[in-house]
């Protein structure tokens, strides 16, 4: 690698909103994260939404997504 054109490759603190935390690598010290391969759906087979601002309902609403046909 060049030297002086790379940022500087740090180990990173990931702090997940779960609670879970781990390291990996980056160029920032400390990473927050709401959602992480512990509690993402994909891995925990259950449905959990951040759901801040009523995003999800306003997006199926605009597109008439039903919840349930
Ligand atoms: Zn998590």
């Amino acid at each position: 690698m060049k030297k002086g054109i790379h940022p500087e490759y740090l180990e990173t603190k990931v702090r997940c909103a779960c609670g879970n935390e781990f390291v990996t690598g980056s160029t920032v010290k400390e990473i927050h994260i709401d959602i992480c391969s512990q509690c993402h759906p994909f891995y925990t087979g259950k449905q959990k939404f951040v759901d801040s601002a009523g995003r999800i309902e306003k997006f199926n609403k605009k597109y008439n997504i039903e919840k349930k046909k």
